[in-house]
């Protein structure tokens, strides 16, 4: 999507007369690096300075710095205006609290950029509609959700996956369906498309998951976001204007605004104020390595299953199915946050550092000890059942902690709470599930910790 998304890019500067020197991947020069091929730019163009917007990865913004001062070139870096919060107004609210939660910095960017206000209230006299939101869909599934649109790859994108295949054809992962947007008007088109048939249902079911239904009723724009194709003002701004016209309920709209005004931008400020130590992070001391079948899809458990065939099929999964299904395995395993990180930043067409590693070291795997979250989202296998269809397709029990058909999810939930209690005693929002903890026998967790044994070496 990258590449497709560039060329196109390179293409459409072409056309209006911008001067641009685009290196190919496949050609025998390329150093197969951004910082080589800026030093072999500085070479071909001997600029007087260079001029770059802010990287999205602090490791290539560090790259991209360091030719310029091996160069001897002045290097501008200006601030990314696509995001709505500059990263020095975010370090500056960010000093000296103690403690950084979305909700307080969601209201603040609410107030400040005039979104869903009615002067200084929020409009429907409610910051937040999550008690009308996060509805399963029940035994009988989800109705008919309209698919998002595709967009069939062009004669550039049949060349990029042509190459992906030639060069990178034994990462794991399919070109073959690819339909992502590529351009600024497909990626409109695509948020058109959400805005009219799927947001006015997006709240009731953000947390839903189903069976062959990767998508349901979420956008899908959040490459297209991250590689600049749209505008989160734009995307904002669309969703406000169904909820004026009366298109979309407002606890679908503020809870979509909330993922991007709100979320989107608290990564990214997490991010740019804590790297480079924040990559490092491991609050919890996990030191498990990563499970092989998070790279085939080859496991018994067939909610990972599911979820980690359909991430290679589309390059996609939903934030419950990455937060609550492969993080929460990651996390009740105890597999080594750098790990896990690497996997998230391989496998999904949106990554990209700045916002998948806040959310996978600090929301999902808690280890950055809860500067992000205010709680690791620790669950057992009945969470799962509860806002899927995946347990009724699974040999395991979810209801079962220990036993031959205890579900791993449950036995390691428990396993997850012993093994961390005293560090997690500190977190004021885990004394309920620490109470439940105390009231398990010594025969109980004896056998949960057996049982824990089996299923690691599952
Ligand atoms: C472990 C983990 C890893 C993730 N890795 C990435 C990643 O590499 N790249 C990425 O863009 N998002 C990532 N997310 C956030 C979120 O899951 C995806 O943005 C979302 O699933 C993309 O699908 P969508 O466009 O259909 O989103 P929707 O559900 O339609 O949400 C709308 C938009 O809100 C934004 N958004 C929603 N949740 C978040 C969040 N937690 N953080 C930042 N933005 C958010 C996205 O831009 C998204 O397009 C990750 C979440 C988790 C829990
Ligand atoms: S029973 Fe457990 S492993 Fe099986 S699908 Fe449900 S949560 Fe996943």
């Amino acid at each position: 999507m990258f590449l497709a998304a560039m060329r196109h890019f390179a293409g459409e500067l072409a056309k209006r007369g911008f001067p641009c020197d685009y290196q190919w991947l496949d050609d025998a020069a390329n150093t197969q690096t951004l910082a080589g091929e800026l030093r072999r730019a500085v070479t071909r163009h001997q600029p007087e300075a260079l001029v770059m917007v802010q990287a999205g990865d602090w490791r290539v913004q560090q790259a991209l710095e360091t030719v310029a001062r091996e160069a001897g070139i002045r290097m501008e870096i200006r601030d990314d205006r696509h995001f709505y919060c500059p990263v020095d107004w975010f370090r500056e609210y960010s000093a000296g609290r103690k403690q950084l939660r979305l909700e307080f910095f969601y209201r603040e960017m609410r107030r400040m950029h005039d979104v869903l206000m009615e002067g200084a209230q929020p409009v429907g006299g409610q910051w937040n509609f999550d008690s009308d939101n996060r509805e399963s869909f029940g035994k009988k599934g989800p109705a008919f959700v309209a698919p998002p649109v595709a967009f069939p790859p062009d004669k550039v994108t049949v060349e990029v996956m042509e190459l992906v295949r030639r060069c990178l054809g034994t990462n794991p992962g399919e070109t073959a369906r690819f339909d992502f947007p590529v351009t600024r008007p497909q990626a409109e088109l695509a948020l058109e498309d959400f805005i009219e048939r799927r947001l006015p249902e997006f709240g009731k079911y953000q947390d839903a998951m189903w069976t062959a239904e990767p998508y349901l009723y979420h956008s899908r724009l959040s490459a297209a976001m991250n590689l600049k194709l749209l505008s989160p003002r734009r995307v904002v701004a669309a969703a406000v204007e169904a909820y004026r016209t009366g298109k979309a309920p407002l606890p679908a709209v503020e809870g979509f605004i909330r993922q991007i005004l709100g979320w989107r931008e608290y990564v990214r400020g997490i991010y740019w104020t804590q790297m480079p130590a924040y990559a490092q992070s491991n609050a919890l001391n996990a030191q498990t390595p990563l499970p092989g079948f998070f790279w085939t899809g080859d496991t018994p458990m067939n909610c990972l299953q599911q979820t980690i065939t359909q991430t290679f099929r589309y390059g996609y999964a939903h934030h419950i199915q990455r937060l609550m299904v492969t993080g929460l395995y990651a996390l009740l395993l105890g597999v080594r946050p750098r790990e896990i990180h690497e996997w998230y930043l391989a496998v999904y067409v949106d990554a990209v550092e700045w916002v998948e590693l806040p959310n996978v070291l600090g929301m999902s795997q808690f280890a950055d000890g809860g500067r992000m979250a205010s709680k690791p989202y620790a669950a057992t296998g009945k969470y799962i059942q509860r806002m899927s269809n995946y347990c009724a397709g699974c040999r395991f029990d979810p209801a079962a902690s220990t036993g031959d058909r205890a579900c791993p999810f449950t036995t390691l939930y428990w396993e997850f709470l012993l093994r961390n209690e005293e560090q997690l005693r500190s977190v004021p929002r885990m004394e309920l599930q620490l109470r439940n903890l105390e009231r398990l026998t010594e025969s109980q967790r004896m056998a949960i910790v057996a049982r824990a044994a089996q299923v690691r070496s599952m």
